[in-house]
Order: C-alpha cells, then structure tokens, then sequence
C-alpha cells in the first residue's frame, strides 16, 4: 500500500524545517520571493537559482528534496508590471491585456528557457511549471497574422467566427484549423524547453502544473498529448492536476472532487500525479477545516496518494500547518480503508479538443458561458455518485453530456447507445449531437420561459421547472421518440416534452430539455433527486449506492465501500441506500465517513 506523499510549491525564502514539521517529501520553489519578482532581470533570477541550489543541498541532508518552480509566461493572476520590451496580449477586440505576456513572445519563451537551462546547469534532477505554459486568450496582432485564414478579416469577423452559437456548422473546419495553429506554436516551444534541459541532463524530470479544462480547450490542446511532449523514457514527466478551487465556496469545493477525478483518469499512463489543494492569502481567507475537508474528498475520488500543497507558507496564518501535519495520518487511514478506485454507473462525458466546438465568452473567468462541471456539482449535491471521464468505457451504464459537445463526441455517444448503453443529453449536447450528425432525429425548441410544471412518465407533477433560470428550459419535438415528461405553461396549457427517451441499437437515448449549466443550481433539490431516481429506474440504471436524506451529502462508491463527506456545517442525520437496504447513519459537520460492507 502506498503511503502519502507531501509535495508543495514555495518561494525562495521558504524555511527547511517549516516544511519538514509539515510533512512535506518535496518542495518545488520559485527563484523569489513574491508575485511582483516574476519578471526580475535575468541576471537576479539566475542567482537566485544559485542560492536555491544551495539551499536544496542543506535540505536534502534532512530528508527533504527542493526543485525550482517556474510561474512561466505570466503569473497566472496576471503580472504587476510588464517591461516595455514584452509583447502584451489583446482581447479579440484589440484592447490590451495588460497584465499578461504574449504566450508567443520570443524573448519570454528564450528568457524561460534559458532559467530551465540554468536549472538543469546547477544539477536540479527535477523543475516544474505552474499553468500558465497555455495560449487560452491571446488575440493580439502577432498571433493573428500568423494564422492566414484571419489575415485579411477585421476583427469583428473573427469574434463572430469563434464566438458564434452552435447553428453556424460552416466555421467548424476555421476554428478547428485556429485552434491546431494555436497548438502548434505551444508545441514548437515545448520541444525546444524540453530538449534544451535533455540535451544538459537526459535524466533531468520536467513537471506541468495542468490549468483547469477550458483552458486546455482555448489553448487547442489535449492536456495529456501536451505533457507527453515534456516526456522521454530516462526522464518521465510528471504532472500536478488541477482542481479549480481556491475558496470554500461549496461548488468549488465539490468541483475540487468532479475535476480532479477527471484529470486523475486522464493522466492515468503518468505515474506521478498530484493533486492540488491552494491556500493562498492573495486570494481571500479560506477555513482549514474546509481545506481539510477538500483534501479528504479528492483523495476519496481519486485515491491518489500524491496531495501537492500550494504556497506553504501563507498556511501558519491560518494553523493550516499543524492540520497539514494531522491530516497526513488521516489520509493514510482512508488509504487503508479504500479499495482501488472509485465508481459509478454515471459518468459525465467531457472529452478533448473542445475549444473549436465552444464559443468563446470572454466575459467569465474561464472564457465559455457553460460549463458541464455544473452538473457534476448538481448530482453530487443530491448524494448520487458520479465519475467524470474523458472517454466512454464500453461498461458505462449511463453517461451524461452537459453542454458543449464536439462533432467526435457525437459519434462516440451513437456508438455507445447502439452497442446497449444509455446516454443522456442536457439541452445544449442535445442541439450539439444534432449538429454534428448525430444518428437520433429530434428537434430542440425554445427557450420557453414560462413554463409551471411537468407531468412525470409516472402520472406524478413536479413543478421544479418554475423554478429554474428562464433561459434554461427547452421542448423536444421528435416522430420517434418517447416523451416521458410533459411540460405545463402558467396557463396550464401543455407546451411539450422535455424529457424524451430514443431507442437506438441496443441502447438507449435519453434527452432533457434542461440546459443543466444554467439550471444546474435550481435542481439542487429532493423534487430533483426523486425525479432522476425515478428516470435511472425507467432506464434500467440501477445507482447501488445513494445518499436519501439531506442535501450536500456527497457519496463515492467502491467495490466494498461507500464514501459519504457532509458538506454542511451541522450535523445530518439520514438513510444510505446499498444494494436496497437502508443504513441510518449521523454525520457530523463536514465529516468523512467510510462505510464498508456489512
Ligand atoms: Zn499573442
């Protein structure tokens, strides 16, 4: 069995023995002391380098390995100030980023480079990067003109090629083709930094710190062929994945869960990955019994035993330390108490290469309106279990699509519905499967705001659908399908179906005329896990394991045991359903509970 391994990011300044009483293993340090130092002139980088190889020395005489850490182009926040001879990036509509550096800026890349250089020149066996190694948002003049088919488009053409709805299929082959440019250049300077550092140290390992999904997408990339270009056989890469969670906000502390169990699968031929867990006071307060608490969780729906802490030393303002330090003998508890990995027979389907098929919205934090992690938060906030993958494995019971799917998608999901699985499609993969010739006929209709309530496949009336945001409810219109849910106006006038079931194969399709990433949210309730309780039963899904009491107690599956972690501050008290029997159990405010078979 594996132990727990601490890895952490830190800064030049850091203290051996901090570290050391917090149970890190390796510590991954940046050659200064604060964000403002990113963009230091070469020459005071590359003696900073120097003191951290001294230091790195005195550290591993106690047991403690130190490799520098790069925050490369830009700081991901974006940087203080930008020296006159960096090329600055521009929105799509020519205004300056002026925080961030052109990720195809030549001197940062050769400045980049040359610190990796230096690296490996100072016998470091290791370094890594944080996430900013990604091209998601550049739009100045350089990078368009690079790409012929914009050259002699004004940018309001450009914004309405990349930006337009899913209904304008012809710009699919342009976006395809901007985004493998964009690729292209990343790999261009993937390849130089890693022969770079070979041709000095063949053995020398480079680490990525993987950015949250949209990114790889705006970046055209798919996340693992990218580290792979960092990898050869005498110096495997390794990868840190990315969480997205950097308050206590509830769903980001779900999505912690949703995102790292995805990333964890995609990586999965990489031996060493770590999963993050970020307090950083440049960000805002965070509670270490939620931290803790996210810790638990993410390793119950990986089961990796890698936790990489970032920014060590903002954790004694807090006592995050000591619960660090704690927390390490709780980890290799549930380590002993877990089998393999967890499960379920629903799992959210996001595969690769998305940015084409995702119109940019510059306006939210990871550039695209809709995001299907809101459903996985959703499901999980009803205690259900859910996976997340990028691939359909030919034994999924029943896959889920929110949002923006892709034409390759649109194949998979025909051929898994013909060879006997169930899908289900939110509204926005439903218009996307039709879009990109999906086999099923149907047609999506609306949004229709004002609708009062829906009459259920059993004779039941939910009226949930009041509830949801008025841009989130669609009708289906189809000559073959089964229409299980009936929508009701506030006049009570039937409207049509938004839940209709497609026999395809031997398989099913099941369509919803939910845009989940909009009502996500609004479904967070009883009403709703009934109702998707009801429409598994229909589909011959059958949950092993779910959560029947309280909201927000979210539930991971293994062979032998059931996870529950209570999100609420207060104590639940409730019924597990295993395998039909039901368990009382009382969860104490964010508790984790394993409970194994009887
Ligand atoms: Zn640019």
């Amino acid at each position: 069995m594996k132990n727990i391994i601490y890895t952490s990011q830190t800064r030049l300044n850091f203290d051996i023995d901090h570290l050391i009483n917090m149970g890190i293993d390796i510590a991954y340090v940046s050659p200064y002391n604060a964000n403002n130092e990113v963009l230091l002139p070469s020459q005071i980088i590359f003696q900073n380098l120097e003191i951290l190889a001294q230091k790195a020395e005195l550290a591993s005489k106690r047991g403690l390995k130190v490799y520098p850490f790069f925050i490369t182009i830009n700081h991901p926040e974006g940087n203080f100030e930008i020296p006159a001879a960096y090329r600055r990036q521009q929105n799509i509509d020519g205004s300056e980023r002026s925080d961030f550096i052109c990720f195809r800026d030549r001197r940062r890349q050769d400045e980049m480079i040359s610190y990796a250089a230096k690296s490996a020149q100072l016998g470091f066996e290791r370094l890594a990067f944080d996430d900013d190694l990604r091209d998601a948002f550049c739009y100045c003049d350089a990078h368009l003109k690079g790409f012929e088919p914009f050259n002699k488009m004004t940018r309001p053409q450009i914004e309405m090629i990349l930006n337009s709805p899913i209904d304008h299929p012809e710009h699919e082959q342009l976006r395809l083709a901007w985004y493998q440019y964009k690729y292209a250049g990343l790999k261009e300077y993937a390849t130089r930094l890693a022969k770079t550092v070979h041709d000095i140290n063949p053995y020398c390992r480079i680490g990525i710190c993987n950015s949250a999904k949209r990114c790889q997408d705006f970046s055209g990339r798919n996340p693992s062929q990218w580290l792979d270009l960092f990898s050869t056989d005498t110096a495997p890469a390794f990868i840190r994945l990315c969480g997205e969670c950097y308050d206590d906000n509830l769903m980001h502390l779900i999505q912690s869960t949703g995102w790292h169990n995805y990333f964890n699968s995609v990586f999965k031929h990489v031996e060493e990955r770590m999963l993050e867990i970020t307090y950083v006071t440049s960000i805002g307060y965070r509670s270490p019994g939620n931290i803790a608490a996210e810790t638990k969780s993410v390793f119950a729906a990986t089961k990796n035993p890698r936790v990489h802490w970032c920014w060590t030393e903002d954790f004694p303002a807090i006592g995050l330390d000591s619960e660090v330090k704690t927390l390490k003998n709780d980890l290799n508890d549930l380590n002993e108490k877990l089998g393999s990995e967890s499960d379920s027979p629903l799992c959210l389907f996001i595969g690769h290469d998305l940015g084409a098929y995702t119109p940019i919205n510059v306006t939210t934090r990871y550039g695209a309106s809709h995001d299907p992690i809101a459903t996985y938060n959703m499901v999980s906030l009803l205690g259900i279990p859910i996976t997340m993958r990028s691939e359909i494995k030919s034994t999924d019971t029943c896959v889920i699509c929110s949002s923006y799917i892709s034409r390759e998608m649109a194949t998979q999901i025909d051929q898994h519905v013909c060879r006997g699985g169930k899908v289900i499609l939110d509204s926005v993969a439903a218009r996307c499967y039709r879009i990109y010739g999906g086999s099923i006929e149907f047609q999506i209709k609306g949004p229709v705001p004002s609708q009062a309530f829906e009459k259920l496949h059993d004779g039941s009336n939910s009226t949930l659908i009041a509830q949801c945001p008025k841009d989130s409810i669609y009708l289906i219109d189809s000559q073959n399908g089964i229409d299980l849910w009936t929508a009701y106006d506030i006049f009570s006038k039937q409207t049509g179906a938004t839940c209709s079931a497609f026999n395809y194969g031997n398989g099913q399709l099941i369509v919803l005329g939910y845009d989940l990433s909009l009502a996500a949210r609004a479904l967070a309730t009883l009403q709703w896990r009934k109702n998707l309780i009801k429409l598994f039963e229909y589909a011959h899904v059958a949950i092993p394991a779910f959560w029947t009491a309280d909201l927000a107690v979210q539930c991971f599956m293994y062979d032998k045991q059931v996870v529950l972690v209570n999100w609420n501050s207060n104590r639940v008290s409730g019924g597990l359903n295993w395998n039909n029997n039901m368990i009382d159990i009382n969860l104490e405010p964010h508790e984790i509970r394993v409970i194994s078979t009887p």
